[in-house]
């Protein structure tokens, strides 16, 4: 089976990686970036305990990647912004084993280096076709502008994020679902002064702030403010006087790592990257089940529970261990019954993550919106989360 995968992020590199070695697979994995791209050097993830699941089932040796460039993740914790606590789920509590703290730059490179010479950088998509003998063909432009074509695919797997141009082309442009929240992100040097290690969150009204410290040394920080669905953060917001105003109460006590970050947030101003929460519209297929898609580009989802990247892991896992279970009579019946696996995991997964995202929202009271959602049913989320994972057929 010829199988080409567009674009080697988390899904893309990691489901290269697990068809590599499969004999009656010939492999093409292109990427748009150049080897020596970091672009998305200045950021930390966490990713859940299921994702770590899922390699230990399927990959151990990405598991094992995984664990040696990252930090233990082992408990979700928030407190007002006076430092009083709102609460604690340490995730033994919810999960078989600990999450963890990565920075993007490595999860890019456990996912890429195993690939060497097999990923084609500096490699766009751009046009795919139904080729004379009924298979497909692409289009790749390198950056001189050359158009090259890659022939008699049996497979297309879109790994091309979240703005998937296959997908639009393929499927038209996803429904959109914006949350209602802006994102800022940065790294800080502390030196170790915050004493900050595992997950710490503040509100301050619904504007949160979640730092965790990385296997660099670095705090990842990462906050959050309300906007109308759909709308953009006024320009105010996005001053040092506007993030102070923001965090930072006009008088009374405050917890001085929270003033702290708040500080090095401010000092770094100008720079800091915005986004904004949203989630696509489900979509694994198209091209009559021979173009699959895996992570983003099928759904990308709101950021809340650090599911996005985990996601693309268990969707990498769940294939590669799909594909090995038996031999397929054709590749509608593979992508399908792919299809078939994915799609209730991930409506509960994106629903939930979703639904977490209530103290963001606009007007939310710290104390009463985790009074609303945290409990016995949140926790019983939580371990349906981390515990669950895809059905793996080879391990029935
Ligand atoms: C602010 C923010 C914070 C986040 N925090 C977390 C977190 O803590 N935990 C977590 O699990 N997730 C998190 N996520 C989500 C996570 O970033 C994504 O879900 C994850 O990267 C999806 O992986 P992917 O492989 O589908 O796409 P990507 O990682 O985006 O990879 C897509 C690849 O396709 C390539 N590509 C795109 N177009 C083309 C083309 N035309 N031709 C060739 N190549 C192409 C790109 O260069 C890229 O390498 C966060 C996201 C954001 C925005």
């Amino acid at each position: 089976m010829k199988i080409v995968v567009v674009g080697a992020g988390v899904a893309g590199g990691v489901v290269a990686r697990g068809l590599r070695d499969i004999r009656s697979v010939e492999l093409n994995v292109v990427e748009q970036v150049a080897s020596s791209d970091h672009a998305e050097a200045g950021n930390g993830l966490n990713v859940g305990p299921n994702a770590l699941r899922a390699a230990a089932a399927i990959m151990p040796c990405l598991e094992r990647d995984l664990l040696a460039a990252s930090l233990p993740w082992r408990r979700w914790r928030a407190n007002l912004h006076t430092g009083a606590a709102l609460y604690e789920i340490p995730l033994e509590r919810v999960a078989d084993r600990p999450g963890i703290r990565i920075r993007w730059s490595e999860l890019y490179r456990i996912a890429r280096q195993p690939l060497g010479t097999d990923i084609r950088y500096e490699r766009r998509y751009r046009r795919l076709r139904s080729g004379a003998d009924g298979r497909l063909a692409l289009d790749l432009e390198d950056p001189a502008g050359l158009i090259e074509e890659i022939g008699e695919i049996d497979l297309l797997i879109a790994c091309d994020g979240r703005y998937s141009r296959i997908r639009e082309q393929l499927c038209g442009p996803p429904a959109i679902r914006h949350l209602g929240v802006a994102n800022f992100r940065l790294l800080v040097e502390d030196g170790g002064a915050t004493g900050i290690d595992d997950m710490e969150q503040w509100f301050h009204g619904p504007h949160r702030l979640l730092v965790f410290r990385l296997a660099d040394g670095r705090l990842y920080v990462s906050g959050n403010l309300p906007i109308d669905p759909g709308g953009e953060l006024e320009d105010r917001w996005k001053t040092p006087a506007g993030l102070r105003a923001a965090y930072l109460p006009q008088a009374g006590p405050v917890d001085p790592r929270l003033a702290y970050l708040i500080e090095a947030a401010a000092a770094q101003a100008a720079a800091l990257h915005w986004s904004r929460a949203q989630e696509i519209d489900m979509c694994f297929l198209a091209g009559g089940g021979r173009v699959l898609f895996l992570g983003d580009s099928a759904h990308a989802m709101a950021p809340t529970l650090g599911q996005g990247a985990t996601q693309a892991l268990e969707d990498a896992c769940a294939f590669v261990d799909l594909f090995r279970s038996r031999s397929w009579p054709d590749v509608a019946a593979l992508t399908a019954a792919y299809d078939a696996l994915r799609r209730p995991r991930m409506e509960f997964v994106r629903r939930f993550s979703w639904d977490a995202s209530d103290p963001l929202l606009k007007g939310r009271d710290p104390v009463l919106s985790h009074r609303a959602k945290l409990g016995a049913d949140y926790e019983a989320g939580l371990r349906r989360l981390y515990l669950d994972g895809p059905p793996y057929p080879s391990k029935r």
